[in-house]
């Protein structure tokens, strides 16, 4: 995997040259924005015009946004293709990728805000790995859509409109990694996929959106709480991989075993999809403590939608060494444990980011 990177970065520093000055087709005064295609629906097409049989990450970023009206009105856009996979394939390489492409192209004048197209089963993981290790102020903004391209009423070329409305716009400026979706804006931190094929596919279950935009026009309600982008204290800067960080999914009589095959797999950190308030069974919480014994991380997150999991509530997390998720699903807390993991330091410490990220 290292290897893969190492080549992935390098044809990226080549890709980087070729783009020193960043030519926008338009060259109108408007903002400047980068769109980083990544693949997903919003790229697929199907023969027919419903999603039957369907294939995500087929279109590329030009014609997307040539299928835009009225999109280059917003913005001068500029198109990169960074992969072109269903979100399902994504991948930590592809994020560390992504990760370098955005500082870069934010570190330039000439750029001010960035959207990714992207599938939307793993959007919100990309969307929250960015937020926390993107070092820059101006908007970043993931979008996808549920039909593909080619289907009847497809919503991908809205999204994209919003998406570009929103990154292009200095109210965004200072709030982090967005998900725009279905006219909704949400913080990174905060959205969530429910529902496996409606347009209105996204919420917040526990803080709610932090704005709208309709056909372009935008209102936000309120910034994010949590840390991100210019405050965050992650850096992926020469990073060439993460720690692994398992997910184990609780359910009535789990068997407890699955915590040592994960730790002989080589994972660092293990998060557990709890029951209820992040809770497991007692053989699971026994063989929980002795793995936080012997220096591996349990984050405890709820397989429920919403709600906070609470530290020392029904579980004595003192007793069992364990962190709570706080508000992060776990796909959420996996991302941040995985960065949190490349540093050595001590649960309370541990914990702290979790109330705080
Ligand atoms: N499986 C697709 C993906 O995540 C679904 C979608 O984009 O809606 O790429």
């Amino acid at each position: 995997m290292r290897t893969l990177h190492f080549f992935k970065q390098a044809f990226l520093v080549v890709f980087i040259v070729g783009f020193t000055h960043f030519s926008f087709a338009q060259g109108k005064d408007l903002p400047n924005v980068v769109i980083l295609a990544t693949g997903g629906t919003i790229a697929g097409t199907a023969e027919g015009a419903d999603q039957a049989g369907y294939t995500a990450g087929q279109l590329g970023v030009t014609t997307m946004i040539e299928s835009v009206p009225g999109i280059q009105e917003l913005a001068n856009l500029k198109g990169e293709q960074i992969s072109n996979v269903g979100s399902q394939d994504m991948s930590i390489d592809i994020w560390l990728t992504l990760a370098d492409r955005i500082n870069t192209l934010l570190a330039s004048n000439e750029v001010d805000g960035i959207v990714i197209t992207h599938g939307t089963d793993t959007q919100e993981e990309t969307a929250y790995f960015l937020n926390l290790v993107v070092k820059s102020d101006k908007p970043v903004v993931t979008t996808g859509a549920m039909r593909p391209a080619t289907a009847i009423s497809a919503e991908g070329p809205l999204n994209l409109y919003n998406a570009v409305a929103v990154a292009a716009s200095p109210k965004s400026i200072g709030k982090g990694v967005m998900v725009v979706m279905n006219d909704q804006i949400h913080s990174a931190h905060d959205a969530t996929k429910i529902s496996t094929t409606a347009v209105q596919s996204f919420m917040s279950p526990v803080e709610g959106q932090i704005g709208g935009v309709i056909y372009g026009n935008i209102e936000y309600y309120r910034s994010p709480y949590s840390i991100h982008t210019t405050k965050s204290e992650f850096s992926v800067e020469g990073v060439m991989e993460l720690p692994r960080v398992d997910i184990m999914y609780a359910y009535a009589d789990m068997p407890a075993d699955f915590i040592a095959y994960s730790i002989k797999a080589g994972a660092k950190g293990i998060v557990i999809a709890g029951v209820g308030n992040g809770n497991m069974n007692a053989a699971t919480l026994e063989a929980v403590k002795k793995a936080t014994g012997q220096g591996i991380v349990v984050v405890r997150s709820t397989r429920l939608p919403s709600g906070d999991v609470l530290r020392n509530a029904e579980v004595n997390d003192d007793e069992y060494g364990t962190v709570v998720s706080d508000e992060l699903n776990p796909a959420k807390a996996r991302v941040l444990l995985m960065l949190t993991l490349l540093k050595e330091r001590n649960i309370e410490e541990i914990q702290e980011i979790f109330f705080n990220y």
